[in-house]
């Protein structure tokens, strides 16, 4: 049954019963009231009666008095009967029945009810009383017709309680029908909201995952039909995560209602946008081909240079488009979201802002899917390992510190190096954990080689991505202080390309590391064209020069004047030189010559872990 018909239903029964209640009880308390009146009545006149008359010898003169007495305190109508032990003594007034009839019928009806009511002595109605007079065993009965006036007043009631009823009842029905119209009409808001939410996403108001997916199906078949094309694009905000981790979500959730509302802008009317999670959404062009969809992400791109500002605060948020295409890459809705999730990858990579489905780029992401996946598992599951590399000092040879490398082993795919699973991690946004695990384990480890004598700097990677964290500084301090290891034999890697890319959003919490003690390293230098204005204002302590530099150094004349130079750079601007990649003897003769300051490669050991380093570290010192 519908809902509107329930409450209509219910709210006529209620009424119904109500009324029935109702007219029953005012009913009754008529009937009671005469009945009460008579019982007072008789009472008071029972005493009169006691006083007055002589029982039972007196008879005439009883009779004649009660006759008077009936016609004082009574209706002309009315009978008084006195009566002793059930049998009629006297009797006042006319009675069309015989004393027999009537005291047959009183017998019953004070046996039913003890002082009063109404009883129905052949087809006449009578109220009738009992009282018992006081001091002897008789009692006084009075008999009163239901007056005209009575059953008027009932009828009266009834007819008055029947069209009270019919109003009340019209009453009922309007109101029930308004409320259940009512109660319907919200009751359909409600279920529409509740689907609106089940297939948008609450932030932006856009569709979600499940509608994308539905109107994507719809394309295809419609498509088909019409031998359209149609372009999918999958679109994801490069750095998304460090900005929401470090500015915090309110700001993220601007970010990306303002992202949204920036593409709703750029897409013609008859295409859709959806947010499948955090900063991925979707966009679907119907009668799309190739050059459509290749204008429609241009534009895209352009509308997302202008930088955001939000509370003050001014972000830029570059965003990676993959363009798959029906049908020329597939005819397949899963496989055409798999391909477009692929070229975001490739256009992510390339930082070229948009890329168009490569097939041959297909089995490469199958791999970095997996990895993508088992990586987070690896960093949650504490799964990734530290490696150790000595750094050596040019002065004496001894080991002066390690550099700390991270190393994982994938369960079916071997080892991966980190080349490739760091830049994972940094677009994860796992990195942060990744690097505070390997800075824990490091030192962990370096406790336990400080207790048997060796007391070696600690050389740490640091993802630009990590100075962005504005707890970064106190987070480590907090685990140096927690080691008691002091803060000036820590040294924090940050590779040159990175730093310059990055250096007006990283160059605080630099500046706080530094201030708390930590030296500063720059990694991988000679590749990343710093500008010498900005090297000479960091708080640089450490410059290590690029492997590629060292390796061939003594083939290649121009590798040779690049390491001469930087070590007399480095030199003039107070830091301390080291050189990468050293792999052999005649490397670190040259190396020498030029006044580097320490070397770092395989010619001493390869990475290794802990225990191999610290029995090679032993071995190497005696
Ligand atoms: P990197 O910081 O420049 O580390 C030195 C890399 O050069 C290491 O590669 C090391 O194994 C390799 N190497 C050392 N000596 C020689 C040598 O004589 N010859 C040659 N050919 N290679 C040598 P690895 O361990 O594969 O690390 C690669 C890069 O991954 C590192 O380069 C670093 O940028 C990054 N990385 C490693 N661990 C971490 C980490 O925990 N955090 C971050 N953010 N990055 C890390
Ligand atoms: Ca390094
Ligand atoms: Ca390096």
């Amino acid at each position: 049954m519908r809902l509107r018909t329930q409450i209509l239903l219910s709210i006529l029964g209620i009424t119904f019963l109500s009324q029935a209640v109702f007219g029953f009880l005012a009913y009754r308390e008529i009937s009671e009231s005469r009945g009460d009146q008579l019982t007072i009545f008789l009472e008071y006149l029972s005493r009169e009666v006691a006083q007055r008359i002589m029982l039972p010898d007196d008879s005439y003169v009883s009779e004649i008095y009660l006759e008077e007495l009936r016609k004082k305190f009574s209706t002309p109508s009315s009978i008084l009967i006195v009566q002793k032990n059930d049998r009629v003594l006297y009797m006042a007034g006319e009675l069309e029945q015989s004393v027999s009839v009537v005291s047959k019928h009183l017998k019953q009806a004070y046996e039913d009810s003890d002082k009063h009511g109404l009883i129905n002595i052949e087809g006449t109605q009578y109220y009738w009383a009992i009282s018992p007079l006081p001091d002897n065993d008789y009692q006084l009965i009075m008999l009163q017709p239901e007056a005209n006036e009575e059953i008027k007043i009932a009828s009266n009631l009834r007819s008055r309680l029947l069209s009270s009823g019919f109003v009340v009842l019209w009453i009922a029905v309007w109101i029930g029908l308004l409320l259940s119209s009512k109660i319907s009409r919200q009751l359909d808001e409600k279920n529409d909201q509740l689907k609106h939410l089940a297939l948008h996403d609450a932030l932006t108001g856009l569709p979600n995952r499940a509608l994308l997916t539905d109107r994507l199906k719809q394309l295809l078949l419609q498509s088909q039909r019409n031998k359209e094309p149609f372009a999918l694009f999958l679109m994801d905000l490069d750095r998304f995560k460090e900005v929401n981790d470090t500015l915090g979500h309110q700001f993220g959730d601007e970010l990306l209602k303002m992202v949204s509302s920036r593409l709703l802008k750029s897409i013609r009317d008859k295409d859709s946008i959806a947010r499948l999670g955090g900063d991925e959404f979707a966009v679907l062009l119907p009668q799309t081909d190739l050059e459509g969809a290749l204008v429609c992400a241009q534009r895209i791109i352009k509308s997302m240079e202008a930088t955001f500002v939000i509370n003050d605060v001014t972000t830029e948020s570059k965003a990676s488009i993959g363009i798959a295409l029906y049908p020329i890459h597939t005819d397949d809705v899963d496989v055409l979201m798999q391909y477009a999730d692929v070229a975001m990858y490739q256009a992510k990579k390339s930082r070229s802002g948009f890329a168009i489905y490569d097939p041959t780029q297909n089995k490469h992401s199958v791999r970095r899917l997996t990895l993508m996946n088992d990586l987070r598992l690896a960093v949650e599951n504490n799964d990734i390992h530290v490696y150790y590399q000595p750094i050596i000092g040019a002065d004496k040879f001894s080991v002066t510190g390690v550099e700390a490398l991270a190393r994982w082993t994938h369960s079916e795919l071997g080892n991966i190096t980190p080349d490739e699973f760091i830049p994972m991690a940094e677009q994860m946004g796992l990195i942060r954990s990744l690097t505070f695990q390997v800075f824990k384990q490091t030192l962990i480890d370096s406790v336990k080689w400080s207790d048997k004598g060796y007391v070696l700097n600690l050389n740490v990677n640091v993802s630009t991505y990590c100075l962005q964290d504005l707890a970064l500084s106190r987070k480590i301090n907090e685990l140096i202080t927690q080691f008691s290891i002091e803060a000036s034999r820590i040294e924090l890697e940050i590779t040159e390309s990175a730093l310059m890319h990055d250096l007006s959003r990283s160059r605080k919490i630099i500046d706080q590391l530094s201030a708390s003690g930590m030296r500063l390293a720059i990694d991988d230098f000679g590749t990343g064209f710093s500008s010498l204005n900005y090297l000479k204002n960091l708080p640089v302590n450490t410059l290590k020069i690029d492997k590629s530099f060292i390796q061939d150094m003594n083939e290649n004349e121009s590798d040779k004047a690049i390491v001469k130079t930087v070590i007399e750079l480095g030199h003039n601007l107070n830091c301390r030189v080291v050189a990468e990649g050293v792999e052999n003897q005649a490397v670190i003769d040259s190396l020498k010559v030029l006044n580097v300051d320490a070397f770092q490669g395989y010619f001493y050991n390869v990475p290794l872990p802990a225990d191999g380093f610290f029995e090679w570290l032993v071995d190497y010192n005696k």
